[in-house]
């Protein structure tokens, strides 16, 4: 019997480990991405690897914090509001899944696979010739009221019912775990486990990596349909001519759905607006990623939620994406004030489940 022939739509964290690890089980495969590996959602994200954030992302009250969110085009979770019946029906359903019951069927899912993904990661890295700064640094949620470091610890104890483990500092020791953080920080929780990566050197590393493999990386190579017959994808084409194999692996991230309407699929995907920001480390740079709770928390309809509303990660040396006004050194970096790195808008896939957890 021939080798078994895959081909993955999409150059993004998904689509490259997917061929990796085919490739690595003896698959011939080839990879075609639209532009250039990494220049979709998994280049401009945080790199954070967090078994800590076992609740989905359609967990109670976001729902309504969404709809607030929506009409804020510079907020965290931005969906641009139309007339636009597969949009309204994503949020009608995206709406039941924020109910506690659904979220708790979800989170030991969501941990298992989290667990299991950061061994994945583990291994990864120690790759010949793959170096993307992967460490196991642990996280840290930091607040700034006594009402949200309460939730916060609450917080802390539904996570610990499904395996997470954490230790909660008071303000002084949050602040001698994190100098740099400031003194009117009432307290933190640390997530020892959590982990960070450098997201575009890491797709970007496993990509020449799985060429090495064998694998063609067919980059500036858009995918205008898929052919069927019965039950079976029986061509792929591009616009450098059509493709065929026994499998298609498809990992297009916010674009998936359109990919897959020329087979009369529907796939309940929406893009959302996220962002991130890159300035230059300074010496007062926290040395683990955080993030801090927001101004709903302590007001949540499920105790023990809280919103995050910044996740800041860390990079090696030269850049670090930026913080908030909780580290002293965010001192003269506001939204766009003080930036001296890039600031990037990324497409973020949103399925109703929780972020892409191939990079968590
Ligand atoms: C601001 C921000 C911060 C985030 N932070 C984190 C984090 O800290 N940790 C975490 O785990 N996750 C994080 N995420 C989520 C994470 O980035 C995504 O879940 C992940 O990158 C999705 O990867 P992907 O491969 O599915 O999609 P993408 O990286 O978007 O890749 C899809 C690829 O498909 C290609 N493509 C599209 N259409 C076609 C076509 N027709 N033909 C060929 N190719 C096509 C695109 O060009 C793209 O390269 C964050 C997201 C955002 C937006």
């Amino acid at each position: 019997m021939g080798r078994r022939t895959a081909i993955v739509i999409g150059g993004g964290v998904i689509g490259v480990t997917s061929a990796y690890y085919l490739a690595s089980d003896g698959w011939a495969v080839t990879l075609v991405e639209r532009g250039e590996v990494c220049s979709g959602s998994s280049y401009g994200n945080a790199g954070l690897l967090v078994p800590s954030h076992v609740l989905p992302l359609a967990a109670p009250g976001v729902w309504w914090q969404g709809v607030k969110w929506m009409f804020k085009p510079d907020s965290p979770f931005y969906i641009q509001p139309r007339v636009d019946p597969a949009l309204w029906s994503w949020l009608w359903r995206f709406r039941a899944a924020c109910h506690p019951d659904r979220a708790r069927r979800a989170m030991p899912l969501i941990r298992e696979l989290s667990v299991a993904s950061l061994d994945l990661y583990r291994d990864l890295a120690k790759l010949d010739g793959l170096e993307f700064a992967f460490r196991e640094s642990g996280s840290m949620i930091v607040f700034l009221t006594a009402s949200g470091f309460e939730h916060g610890i609450q917080e802390a104890r539904l996570f610990g019912e499904f395996g997470v483990p954490s230790k909660v500092l008071d303000g002084p020791a949050a602040r001698s775990v994190e100098p740099a953080l400031r003194p009117d920080v009432v307290g933190g929780v640390l997530f020892p486990e959590d982990a960070l990566l450098v997201p575009d050197r890491f797709v970007k590393g496993l990509a020449r990596n799985i060429e090495a493999l064998g694998v063609p990386v067919r980059q500036g190579t858009e995918v205008l349909r898929l052919r069927s017959s019965g039950d079976r994808v029986t061509a792929v084409e591009t616009t450098r001519g059509s493709l065929a194999a026994d499998t298609v692996v498809l990992a297009a991230g916010a674009w998936s759905s359109s990919i897959v309407r020329s087979l009369g699929l529907r796939v309940p995907i929406q893009a959302a607006k996220g962002y991130s920001l890159t300035y230059r480390r300074r010496d007062a740079s926290p040395s683990r990623p955080w993030a801090t709770s927001c101004a709903s928390a302590g007001r949540s309809s499920w105790p023990g939620w809280i919103c995050r509303s910044t996740s800041v990660g860390w990079r090696p040396s030269g850049a670090a994406p930026a913080s908030t006004s909780s580290t002293r050194s965010a001192s003269s970096c506001s939204r766009s004030g003080g930036v001296c790195g890039r600031a990037r808008r990324t497409a973020c896939p949103c399925s109703g489940g929780r972020r892409g957890t191939a990079t968590s």
